[in-house]
């Protein structure tokens, strides 16, 4: 949806906790940058509606009017029968992908210097897909399914997504060798899709080997490939990814969808620091920069992450997180000044 003289709107859900200050961030630096996007603030948290977990009108609304959104990260209600917040945005808007790219921070120190993978997991299937049952007392079976429809749409923006951050080559992880029809469909999919893509080459490799390779050296064959895999591989493997470059406080990520996207940080609500001025925004403004790319606005997007990587490496302005003493607001206002400089 567009403003009447041509603005951008754009969803935000600031969240909790900590999410209510490091979206304030997020939208000062875009204003700063002169982005053409206008915010729409909803609140999103869970309600009870026939049985079902869904999210007040208001968000569903403007979300779906909107296509993209911006969210910072959400409580869980403990204890009243709520499923998560996350799995619910995740079947109220079909986010069939997350993507989530991990690059190494200048400035912060990690056995590896030049950490630069992309992840994409398939997000509504495989072994979350939530069907289990007792088969007598002692004995559960939980069923991973695998359908043709959700591995096109995963494989295909796989090799879509290459070609928009200009990567010549796919890497579907897999275990067909022992899970021969449900990670075998996964690959012969993503096979037949790659013929559409000529221009891309498309390898696989098992999940096993990744782990041990990635965590040898990172930058040796995993730096120039969008990596593509089930759901229950790509939970685990985004985290050893996020876990090289320094953790889930400097990853963003991003929720593509049938009927919307949805870009996040990766870490949580932060209780311990919530309302002090002390969070760190870095993850959230570089899921908004995905959000940009997503909604091609390249040029804001890239004038936005080199002054934030700016900001981290000259290191006069860090937050407590990266070893500083910097406040949320000290480290958005060097940011700001960073974006004028370039
Ligand atoms: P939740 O219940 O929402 O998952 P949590 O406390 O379990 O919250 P995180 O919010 O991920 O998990 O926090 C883990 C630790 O990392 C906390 O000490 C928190 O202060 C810190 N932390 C998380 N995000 C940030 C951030 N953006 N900036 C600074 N510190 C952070
Ligand atoms: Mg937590």
């Amino acid at each position: 949806a567009y403003t009447q003289d041509g603005k951008r709107i754009v969803t935000l859900i600031p969240g909790d906790g900590i999410g209510p200050e490091i979206s304030k961030s997020v939208v000062e630096i875009f204003e700063a940058q002169g982005v053409p996007v206008v915010w729409e603030s909803v609140d999103v948290y869970p309600i009870l509606k026939d049985g079902k977990t869904t999210i007040p009108e208001d968000s569903l609304i403007s979300i779906n009017k909107n296509k993209v959104a911006l969210k910072g990260p959400l409580a869980t209600p403990i204890g009243k029968g709520h499923v998560s917040m996350n799995l619910t945005l995740r079947r109220t808007f079909d986010l069939f992908a997350n993507v989530r790219p991990c690059k190494s921070i200048v400035g912060y120190k990690t056995p590896f210097d030049d950490v630069d993978t992309v992840l994409i997991r398939e997000n509504t299937e495989g072994e979350y897909s939530g069907i289990e049952h007792v088969v007598v007392e002692g004995v559960v079976q939980s069923i991973k399914l695998i359908t043709e429809e959700a591995s096109r749409r995963c494989a295909t923006y796989a090799f879509e997504y290459a070609r928009a951050i200009g990567r010549g080559r796919v890497t579907v992880v897999h275990k067909a060798n022992i899970q021969k029809l449900a990670d075998g469909l996964f690959l012969s999919v993503a096979q037949e899709v790659a013929k559409d893509y000529p221009d891309i080459k498309l390898d696989d490799v098992l999940l096993d080997r990744v782990c041990l390779q990635i965590v040898q050296d990172p930058t040796k064959g995993w730096n120039n490939t969008v990596m593509v895999m089930p759901n229950l591989y790509g939970d685990i493997l985004s985290d050893l990814c996020a876990g090289l470059i320094g953790g889930l406080g400097l990853t963003p990520s991003g929720n593509i969808g049938q009927k919307a996207s949805i870009f996040e940080s990766v870490h949580g609500t932060a209780p311990d620091i919530a309302g002090k001025d002390l969070a760190n925004p870095t993850a959230l403004l570089l899921s908004a920069v995905m959000m940009l790319r997503h909604i091609k606005m390249d040029a804001h997007a890239d004038n936005i992450q080199r002054a934030v990587l700016k900001t981290i490496a000259e290191g006069k302005a860090r937050t407590g997180d990266l070893g500083g003493k910097a406040t949320n607001s000290a480290f958005t206002k060097e940011v700001i000044a960073n974006l004028s400089k370039q």
